[in-house]
């Protein structure tokens, strides 16, 4: 593993998310990878950015802070900004963590209930910022995921109307782990679908564009099926320790 630098490593990756595209008559652009540095160590993480990995994932606050203190991102005001990480959380996150994540991390891909939109848009409109949010769905039904029931989000989509700070931009799931990857995309597509029929149900307004599917066993199928952000630790910057 160590004869292949991290450079190569990325671009690896970047051909095979090329070829997936390719296959499913995707464009390359429609596909951002969030770099999960939650397995490696701070000075991996700064070389990963400075590699040119814009956008990094973290699961949980109290391991990401260094990180997120050393390579502090864009936040929510300028996230077009040269060169700046943009931070993506994409664990489950606890309402009393919400004061220290949100306006560190741009995007949220967690939102699971009621009492976090709440505890967001509170704590957005302090900051006089706009959140955007991705809903986490639990397709698969199993109990160990987080995530809501897919029926659920219509009902979810109208409270949410409440909380004007808060910004629902997609859906976001996580497969069963398998080592098979065709094994999750029967997952993914349900996901996909859902998404599409409640855009056509107008349950969001504006409708969701967003799809966070796919980790380092299963991208490309996730890829094929739609994913428009794939978030991937092991298979990109690596797992230390
Ligand atoms: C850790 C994690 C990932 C990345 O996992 P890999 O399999 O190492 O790519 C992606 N999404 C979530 C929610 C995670 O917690």
């Amino acid at each position: 593993m160590e004869l292949t630098t991290f450079k190569d490593r990325i671009q690896e990756v970047d051909s095979r998310i090329a070829a997936a595209c390719e296959r499913s008559g995707r464009s390359r652009e429609d596909v951002n990878v969030i770099a999960v540095t939650k397995y490696v160590s701070l000075e991996t993480a700064i070389e990963a950015h400075r590699l040119g990995l814009q956008h990094l994932g973290e699961n949980r606050w109290q391991d990401a802070q260094q990180k997120w203190e050393a390579i502090s991102g864009s936040g929510n005001d300028s996230e077009d900004a040269e060169g700046q990480a943009v931070w993506h959380f994409i664990g489950s996150l606890q309402t009393n963590k919400v004061k220290d994540v949100i306006g560190k991390f741009t995007y949220i891909h967690s939102l699971d209930r009621i009492s976090l939109a709440q505890a967001i848009d509170k704590r957005a409109s302090q900051l006089a910022i706009k959140v955007p949010c991705f809903i986490q769905v639990n397709i698969s039904g199993e109990d160990s995921k987080h995530g809501m029931p897919p029926e659920a989000v219509t009902q979810f989509a109208e409270e949410l109307r409440q909380y004007p700070n808060l910004l629902p931009i997609g859906l976001m799931t996580m497969a069963p782990y398998d080592s098979e990857p065709e094994a999750a995309r029967p997952v993914f597509r349900a996901l996909r679908e859902l998404r599409d029929q409640l855009n056509l149900a107008k349950a969001f307004d504006p409708p969701l564009t967003e799809l966070s599917m796919g980790m380092s066993g299963d991208f490309e199928v996730a890829i094929e099926e739609g994913a428009t952000w794939v978030r991937l630790g092991t298979i990109l910057v690596g797992k230390e320790g």
